[in-house]
């Protein structure tokens, strides 16, 4: 899923260098996160960036951008391999993301 930032943020700047993907901007009152550019560090780092930095912990995800982790894996590959050659893209930190991280089947 991307992250978003809401208008709690007080503008410390310290979360858009932190970003591996270059998605944290000045918005028109307080930064924004470009959902077609975040990752939530998937490809980079274990946690998201800006979270483990925020000061005021206003950085929750985007209930309009849900994504699975494997969505995530192939939105790195194309910010990071935009030519596309998919799949050649090399993992950084992490092997290949999980088939399934959704909830377990209920039984009976
Ligand atoms: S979660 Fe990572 S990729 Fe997304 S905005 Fe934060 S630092 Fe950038
Ligand atoms: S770290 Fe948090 S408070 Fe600071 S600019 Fe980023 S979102 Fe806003």
């Amino acid at each position: 899923m991307a992250l978003m930032i809401t208008d709690e943020c007080i503008n410390c700047d310290v979360c858009e260098p932190e970003c591996p993907n270059d998605a944290i901007s000045m918005g028109e009152a307080i930064y924004e996160i470009d959902p077609r550019k975040c990752t939530e560090c998937v490809g980079h780092f274990d946690e998201p960036q800006c979270v483990q930095i925020c000061p005021v912990a206003c950085i929750p995800v985007d209930p309009a951008h849900v994504e699975t982790r494997s969505v995530l894996w192939q939105k790195y590959e194309r910010l990071t391999n935009p030519a596309g050659a998919a799949g050649q893209a090399a993992p950084l930190t992490e092997e290949a993301p999980p088939l399934a991280e959704a909830a377990p089947l209920a039984q009976g």
